[in-house]
């Protein structure tokens, strides 16, 4: 069976990690979680002591950094060597990712990276530059939507799994301007690809967005072992 790349974009809450982690395991496929890539890079900022304003200070450490994802079960989350997969998701990491994603040169490391992982086909990709930029020959483009409000609840409740409670009106604010930076910036702002296929998960439950999606492959792949045999 053909293997294919699926790119999942959108804005924090909107459900993508969670249906790309479910439909690469359906489908037996690599899941990359270049989010968790920016968070690492952000991690590795507020541990040093630079200031994540510094762009200059913030690129040349970027050079110094190895980042990792390893499959095995669950994502798990490696800087220079080191397993961050719980340290990455703080608030403190989360409120600084776009300000150290924003920067050009952060950001052709971690897109190199990206590639090179991806090369393989075979793998679900999510972030929010994925269809645009980082792979926009990508066979299958979702761009996944959300009521900033239900974005807020999920967010909030993931948080709390995590031992942090936040009142919703501060999760809220924090997701609004989360979304201001991520799509407002200069290199690979946020936005749908001209042909990614949107989805609105405000009503969706996970099972529904995976279906959807995993119809979408099945035919994407279907399709494709027709062709050849023609
Ligand atoms: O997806 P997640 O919420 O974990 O991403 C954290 C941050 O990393 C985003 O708010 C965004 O600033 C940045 N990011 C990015 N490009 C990607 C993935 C994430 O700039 N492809």
């Amino acid at each position: 069976m053909k293997k294919i790349l699926i790119a999942i974009d959108g804005p924090a809450g909107s459900g993508k990690s969670t249906t790309a982690k479910l439909v690469a395991r359906r489908l037996g496929y690599v899941y990359i979680d270049t989010g968790a890539m920016y968070r690492a890079m952000t991690l590795k900022v507020l541990n040093s002591n630079v200031d994540p304003a510094d762009e200059t200070g913030v690129v040349a450490l970027a050079r110094r950094t190895t980042i990792s994802l390893v499959e095995g079960g669950d994502l798990r989350v490696f800087l220079d060597g080191v397993d961050v997969t719980e340290a990455i998701r703080s608030e403190e990491v989360t409120n600084n990712a776009s300000l150290v994603s924003s920067y050009p040169a952060v950001r052709e490391l971690m897109v190199a990276k990206q590639r090179e992982i991806g090369s393989e086909k075979g793998c679900v990709i999510d972030g929010r530059d994925i269809g645009t930029v980082v792979f926009p020959d990508a066979d299958l483009k979702f761009y996944m939507v959300a009521d900033i409000m239900e974005r807020a609840r999920r967010r909030q409740e993931e948080l709390s799994g995590s031992g942090e409670e936040l009142p919703i009106v501060q999760v809220v604010r924090e997701l609004a301007e989360r979304d201001r930076k991520d799509s407002t910036r200069e290199t690979s702002p946020l936005r749908k690809a001209d042909d990614a296929i949107e989805i609105d998960t405000t009503r969706l439950t996970i099972d529904e967005q995976v279906e959807i999606i995993l119809n979408y492959a099945n035919e994407a792949t279907i399709g494709h072992e027709e062709m050849q045999r023609k």
